[in-house]
This record gives C-alpha cells, structure tokens and sequence, in this order.
C-alpha cells in the first residue's frame, strides 16, 4: 500500500521504517530539512537501536522516501499517518497546533479517498476535530476517513516493539477505514483490538496514565521502606510475582520522565478537568513524582551538609537507557537543583544526546568519557541505569574519585555489591552503606 507519514520523530520515523519493511511504499515527510537530508543519506536523526539499518535497507530496496513536501508525500497515498508531536503546553494541556497544521495541509492536498489516521497522542475528541477541519477543507473534493491508531512503543526498544508489541489499537466510527488499517499492519501479526475514536484516545492516555501511577506507587513505597528498615528492590520482586500485578514499571528511582508520561498524565488531568472531574488519584502521582525528584540532592545535602562546591559525577543524561531522548529527564531537574546549590557538574551519557547542551543548565561541564566525569568527583549520581554504570569498574572509579560516595536513583547495585566494592552507596528505598 501507498503510505505517507507526517513527521519523523521517534514515533513517525520507527512507523515508516517499519511499514516498508513490511512491504508497503512509504514516504515520510518532515518540516525539518536537515533531518530530511539526512534520513535520505541513510542516517537516522534519532538514536533508536536497529533503526538505522532497517532504514538503509528499505531505502536501498526502493520502498522509503523521505520529503519535505506534503503535496510530494500525499501523491496516491491511500492512508496518510499523523504522527508530528504534541508537547505540553505551559498550563499541561496538549499543544495541538501541529497536528492541526498537518490536519490544514491533508484538506489542501488530497485528491481521492484517504484514510487519515492519527498516531499522535491526541486528547479525547480531537480526531473529531481533525475531521472537520479537512471536511471544511477539502470541500467535497475528495472523501476521507479519519482513524485513531494510538502508538505503544518504547524509545530504545521501538523497532522491536513494532514488531512484537502486545496490541494494536484501532478507533474509527467506519468499518471499512479500520479495515484498512488492519490490512497495512497485517504483517505484524499483533493481536488488534477495534473501538470506536474516543475510547481509543483515550486508550493511550489511560495506558501511560496506569503506568506512571505504578511507578509513582512503588516510589511512595520506597520512601516507606527506608523508614520502615525494608528493602524496596525485595519488596518489588514479592510483590511482581503475583500475576494480578505483574513485576514491570514496579522499579522504585527518581521517577518517570521522557516525552510521554510526563505530558501524558498532566494532559489527562486536564482533559479531566474540562468535563469537571478532579482526577485526584493522577494529581498525586505526578506529586510523588516531582518530589522524587528531588530525592538525591536531598540526600547528598544531608551526607555533605553543603554542596557548595562539591563536585558531582552526573552519570546519565537521557531518560532511560538505549535513548538520546532528554525531553523531561531527571537530568535537567538535578542538575538545576545542583547548579543551586552551588555544586559543580561533570556530566556524561555514553549516548552524548545532542540536546544536553541546550537542556541543561550552561554550568554543566559535558564530559566526552566516564573517566573525565569522575575524575576529581566528591560524588557520583547515577541517573540513568545505562549498562555502562552497571558494569562500571568501580575500584577504578574509587581511585579518579576525591571520595568513593554514590549516590543512585536506578538502584543499579545491590547491598553487598557495594558493600563488597567498599563504597558509601546511597540509593532508593534502602538503608545507605559503607
Ligand atoms: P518528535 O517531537 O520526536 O517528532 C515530531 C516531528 O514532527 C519532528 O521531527 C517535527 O519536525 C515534525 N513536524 C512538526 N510539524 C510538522 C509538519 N507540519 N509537517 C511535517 N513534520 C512536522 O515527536 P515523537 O516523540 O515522535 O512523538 C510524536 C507523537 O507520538 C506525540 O503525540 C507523542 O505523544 C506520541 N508518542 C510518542 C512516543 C515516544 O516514545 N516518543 C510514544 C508513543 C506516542
């Protein structure tokens, strides 16, 4: 089939990637001519394990374009997928202004029938309007449906996920759109589950909305232990093993960040809000989450007294490993909370994510290795639980180091690891040792 995509993020760039490998011709259509020009030389703009070779293949096989023109992109398309972003506007509601730009442009350009299926995360309602935008639009020149197709996957797994993921989720109010939108993805072999538009809005929202609660609960919990003299990391394995709750997103830390849930769970408040429902449950949750934030500048106060300073191996700038995503990472907050404090910054992401300079605070010292970050450190925070950290040579770290004193937020050393490495090891929702 003859598939267009508008945007190329992490969402946008995995969904055309993935569709012509499953055989369909896609072009994927950018406003962003520099990552146009790159994406046409084979080079991914994101870092996304898997990608960038899937990618040359298809072009190389002749079935991946890329554009930056939507008239170019929309030619015979027969579904035209929306996946351009809506970031989070200053009060927590969903900007929605670019999927509305893209909305405008499908009415200018469409020619014969189109199935319009949107991949954003949008709030509940919004494919209507996106509806009557292009009917106001495209007047009578072409007929079209609109299809909401939530996306699922994971940065840093999303190539796999596209391929494995547990469902797939279409919302449309016409049988023979969402027919069409089982077809392209037929390939996959992913079980579909069909609902009507809202319900699948709301799906996604739901979905990312559960998840943060999970996290922000095993984190309350966390706090709990530590005063209570239990071990959060045991606590979560008893507690994973019953199936009814299942072991994922029960990892206690400094909290969810990224692109998704973040935005996700303020928007739901909000679209909450507009038909007067006090979403009182996801209010605290993302509570719990800004204050778990501030979790390891607290703790490295109490042990130092002061961080003026105090120089600080920040260890991880990405959200979660296997990303070059920061969008919302614990990164920013601490080392703003540092920056405060008076502390000095050795930061470093074995990724070395092109927006850290622009995110974090210009006080930041960017690191080109893990040695130039701990060298001279007074502590370590680990941020992201990147492979690298787990596996970091720590009596090599002690020796670059002022004082071998960690401070994790992943949790990504037991007890008597550290213990054994002979470290002070602060961590989440256990006692402190060494
Ligand atoms: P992104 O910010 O990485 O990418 C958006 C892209 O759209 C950018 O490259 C931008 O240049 C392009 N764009 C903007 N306006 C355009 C236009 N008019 N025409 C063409 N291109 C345009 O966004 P993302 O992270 O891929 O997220 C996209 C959507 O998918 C969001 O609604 C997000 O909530 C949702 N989502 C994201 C993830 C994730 O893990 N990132 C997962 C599931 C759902």
């Amino acid at each position: 089939m003859k598939i267009a995509i508008v945007g190329t993020g992490y969402v946008g760039l995995v969904t055309g990637v993935c569709l012509s490998e499953i055989g369909h011709q896609v072009t994927c259509i950018d406003v962003d001519e520099a990552k146009v020009d790159k994406m046409r030389a084979g080079v991914s703009p994101i870092y996304e394990p898997g990608l960038d070779e899937l990618m040359q293949k298809n072009i190389e096989a002749g079935r991946l374009f890329f554009t930056t023109s939507h008239q170019e992109g929309f030619q015979d398309a027969e579904a035209i997928y929306i996946a351009v972003g809506t970031p989070p506007r200053e009060d927590g509601t969903a900007n929605l202004s670019y999927v509305e730009e893209v909305a405008k442009s499908i009415a200018a350009h469409i020619d014969s029938y189109t199935v319009v299926v949107t991949k954003s995360t949008v709030p509940v309602g919004t494919n209507y309007r996106i509806k009557e935008m292009i009917s106001a639009g495209v007047e009578g020149r072409a007929l079209f449906d609109i299809v909401s197709n939530p996306e699922f996957l994971r940065e840093g797994t999303a190539v796999q996920d596209a391929f494995q993921g547990d469902r797939i989720v279409i919302g449309s109010d016409n049988p023979k759109a969402a027919q069409v939108v089982e077809e392209i993805n037929k390939p996959f072999g992913i079980p579909v589950y069909h609902t009507d538009i809202s319900s699948a809005e709301m799906i996604k929202y739901a979905s990312n909305a559960f998840l943060a609660t999970k996290i922000s609960f095993i984190n309350e919990i966390s706090a709990l232990c530590e005063k209570l003299g239990a071990n959060v990391e045991d606590v979560a394995a008893g507690m994973g093993m019953d199936k009814r709750i299942g072991s994922q997103f029960l990892r206690a830390g400094i909290g969810y960040g990224g692109s998704c849930f973040p935005k996700d769970t303020k928007a739901l408040v909000q679209i909450a809000g507009n038909v007067e429902h006090e979403f009182d449950l996801l209010k605290s949750v993302i509570q719990v989450n800004n204050k778990q934030q501030q979790l390891l500048v607290d703790k490295a106060k109490a042990r130092f007294g002061s961080l003026e300073d105090k120089t600080v191996a920040l260890l991880g700038l990405a959200f979660k490993p296997q990303t070059d995503d920061m969008r919302e990472s614990a990164s920013i907050v601490v080392s703003q909370q540092l920056v405060q404090e008076g502390a000095r910054i050795q930061a470093f992401d074995p990724i070395q994510p092109e927006m850290a300079a622009q995110l974090l605070p210009p006080e930041v010292a960017l690191c080109q290795t893990l040695k130039d970050a701990l060298t001279n450190a007074d502590c370590v925070f680990i941020i992201t639980d990147w492979p690298e950290f787990k596996k970091m040579d720590i009596p090599m770290a002690s020796q670059l180091m002022k004082s071998p004193v960690f401070f994790d937020g992943r949790n990504c050393f037991s007890l008597e690891y550290a213990v054994s490495q002979g470290i002070e090891y602060h961590s989440i929702g256990r006692e402190s040792v060494g």
